[in-house]
């Protein structure tokens, strides 16, 4: 075959694909092997591939890769989210091969057997593998030396000896396939008209968006998994993605439950091989169903029918770091790229969201009560102003003599507070000292199971100081303010025979200890948790009765437009915790602003009067989604070199009466791991390409030189 021209994106952070030639017929999403300077990388075949003749000074790709291609979908859905977020093309490509580089057979797992033959030497541990084994049958050599307690080697001199015969196993199927029929149950009426709503969207084979609207406890899983049953049925395939992966261990079972098989799981914390073999179980069709963090996305589908984002609303699907994207709405591109079914669910749906339902762009189906018939829990503010705690306190006398009538009864009480550690500030009584992180324009955190000071942002942390390391004072510091380290310190005091757990994501042990305690919760082998947002997301804690609400208007007071949302959505899914199953379930919010319109519309329980108001004042103010903006955040090593490039930025930006620019404003985290930050946030008219608009304006500036980051950020999230 002639050769001919091929462009290779390689994942790399570049935005265009390079051109090489080749005489093999290569398509674009083939993978390939080719040379870049004196390295050899992966890219993938792009579209647009020159036909152009092959002139002598490119470079030849050096051969087509044995991974199944990139389906077009994926490679459309890179370009789309590289147009989108100004990410570069390379960079997004990325995600979708990042595991692919580790492909390759599964390693050969060895079993063992007894011979019968006895070994000439007899030890303990020799003599613990043997009576393990007596039954004859084949065990993996791992388990074995596992379960009796030994060294693998000792497995390996009993082999050498002949006491032991070794067989190779064939590998693990990485999920066995799911069953629609295994246990269907018995939907209630309105479970059953939404369950047909999916099915039928699932049978049209066009792309729709469904929000599953439920209130919490309403059932919205059992719902989506009829519309996964559709989907095994007719051998396509679904994508179940979960804000918090790593605690879903939960899902897991339930979907086994269903199924009678676990999904695929696909998070960070997977090994690497097995990932590789779900990524090529998926390209080629042998996995139907995977559960997932936001990266999922980026998996290669190729008959994608179902999209499901569990809990729409959460802020993890927003990706920070790298690749600024937001899951759901990609979620939404790729389903129209697929043209398939996509359910988001939400007891709070985000405001675009549940904006997209009210203007029928989105189809509403809707879960009004609980499937065990409880009420949701009834709110009632507590007013600090009025009947705040004693001093040093954090628990008002009526919330104390709740979560007392509570454990009385023998069931649970949920205390909220969204502060890890024990307390967000350490004071120097002396001389005023606040200990401050040394990369960051941040407090440090005492931690005290840890006894370390810890920076949120950058991971700092240091023992506490004996002595003042201005004043030299010794024994000066106290800790001002509450953290659920500190508050669990009041409840001890106030409960002594209680049995408290506080539950934060940043506790030794990591998930694994994460995923015993909240066990723990569930059966009830504790009486008052103490928990961080973690406790907000999606848990079913039959026997939690009541939840109080220490410190409600603590996500209230940033300049953050999505404040009220966040709070309204955070402090109803914790309540939502509460009376799952039984009748009862009460919620206390502590709060020094009841008249706020968010506690108003949280106390009165009426959503909408929220999302009304909400959705008013964002049009009115021609914010998201009513508008478009991008923020654009310049750090550097020094503030001045940051700033003065921040203000050159600014004014370099093409005049437009569509745009609008805010700053340059030093960022309200003025420093995060030792760089200096300043911010611009441009808005538009929701039709206007502010994607567009801003790569032109930033390809057209003066360069960024030496310590200088630009970083663009459409539609963000956080303003700090
Ligand atoms: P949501 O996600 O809406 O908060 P879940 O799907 O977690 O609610 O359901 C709440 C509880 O009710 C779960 O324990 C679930 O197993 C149970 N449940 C919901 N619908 C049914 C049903 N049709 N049959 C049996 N149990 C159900
Ligand atoms: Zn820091």
């Amino acid at each position: 075959m002639a050769e001919r021209i091929v462009d290779v994106l390689v994942p790399l952070a570049v935005d265009r694909p390079y051109s090489y030639k080749t005489s093999e017929a290569l398509i674009p999403g083939d993978i390939v092997h080719v040379p870049l300077g004196n390295r050899e990388e992966t890219g993938v075949v792009w579209p647009g591939s020159g036909e152009a003749p092959a002139t002598a000074k490119l470079k030849s790709v050096i051969a087509k890769s044995d991974y199944p291609r990139l389906p077009l979908e994926l490679v459309k859905l890179i370009d789309w989210i590289a147009d989108y977020t100004l990410a570069p093309r390379g960079m997004v490509l990325r995600m979708a091969l990042r595991r692919s580089s580790e492909l390759g057979a599964a390693r050969e797992k060895i079993g063992v057997r007894v011979t019968g033959v006895k070994p000439p030497r007899m030890t303990d541990a020799r003599a613990r593998v043997l009576s393990l084994l007596e039954n004859g049958l084949l065990r993996s050599k791992s388990e074995a030396a596992e379960e009796a307690g030994v060294s693998p080697s000792v497995i390996d001199g009993l082999i050498d000896q002949g006491a032991l015969e070794a067989i190779a196993l064939p590998p693990e199927p990485i999920a066995l396939p799911p069953d629609a029929d295994f246990a269907v149950p018995e939907l209630n009426p309105a479970q059953t008209s939404a369950a047909n709503e999916l099915r039928e969207a699932v049978h049209t084979k066009k792309f729709s968006v469904n929000l599953l609207d439920g209130v919490t406890g309403s059932g919205k899983t059992e719902v989506y998994f009829e519309a996964v049953a559709e989907i095994l049925k007719t051998k396509r395939q679904a994508l179940i993605l979960l804000p918090e992966i790593a605690l879903t261990t939960r899902f897991l079972d339930r979907f086994a439950e269903r199924f009678g098989e676990r999904p695929a799981e696909w998070h960070s914390a997977i090994a690497p091989r097995k990932r590789a073999r779900t990524w090529e179980g998926i390209a080629k069709g042998e996995i139907s169903v995977v559960a997932g963090a936001r990266s999922a996305l980026f998996l290669p589908f190729n008959d994608l029918a179902l999209i499901v984002l569990d809990e729409e609303h959460d802020p993890a699907y927003k990706q920070e770091d790298g690749v600024h994207y937001h899951a759901r709405d990609m979620a939404v591109v790729r389903g129209s790229l697929a043209q398939a079914t996509v359910v988001l669910t939400s007891a709070t749906p985000s405001i675009e969201t549940e904006n997209n339902a009210r203007r029928g762009r989105y189809k509403r189906l809707q879960l009004s009560e609980r499937y065990s018939g409880t009420e949701v829990p009834q709110l009632e503010a507590i007013d600090l102003k009025k009947e705040g705690p004693r001093k040093g306190r954090w628990i008002s006398p009526r919330l104390e003599q709740a979560i007392g009538e509570t454990i009385s009864r023998g069931e649970q009480a949920l205390l909220f507070l969204n502060r890890r550690g024990y307390a967000p500030l350490t004071l120097c009584r002396s001389c005023g000292l606040r200990m401050r992180c040394v990369n960051c324009d941040t407090w440090l955190v005492e931690h005290r199971y840890r006894k370390r000071l810890v920076c949120h942002h950058c991971g700092f942390d240091m023992p506490p100081p004996q002595h003042c390391p201005k004043c030299e004072t010794a024994d000066s510091f106290v800790p001002i303010g509450p953290g659920v380290e500190r508050l669990e310190e009041e409840v001890r005091a106030a409960f002594p025979d209680a049995r408290t757990l506080v539950l934060s994501s940043d506790m030794s042990g990591g998930v694994e200890r994460l995923r015993a305690e909240l066990e723990a919760v569930t059966n009830r082998d504790v009486d008052i948790v103490i928990g961080t947002q973690l406790v907000a997301k999606g848990h079913h804690f039959p026997g939690l009765a009541l939840v109080g609400i220490i410190d409600a208007d603590l996500g209230l007071n940033y300049g953050d437009p999505r404040a009220a949302e966040r709070t309204f959505q955070l402090l109803h899914q914790v309540v939502g915790r509460a009376g799952r199953e039984k009748a009862g379930g009460r919620g206390l919010l502590q709060t020094y602003q009841p008249e706020h319109p968010v506690m108003k519309a949280l106390l009165a329980g009426d959503r909408d009067a929220f999302y009304d108001s909400e959705i008013a004042s964002r049009e009115e103010a021609g914010l998201p989604p009513f508008g478009k903006m991008a923020a654009i955040i310049v750090s550097a090593k020094e503030g001045p070199a940051a700033e003065s490039y921040a203000r050159k930025l600014a004014a370099s930006a093409p005049l437009s009466d569509d745009v609008r620019l805010l700053g340059p404003a030093e960022a309200p985290l003025s420093m995060i791991r030792g760089r200096h930050r300043w911010r611009l946030l441009v808005t538009s008219p929701r039709n206007f390409d502010l994607s567009h608009y801003v790569r032109e304006w930033l390809a057209a500036a003066p360069p960024a030189r030496g310590s200088l980051r630009v970083q663009v950020d459409v539609d963000p999230q956080s303003f700090l």
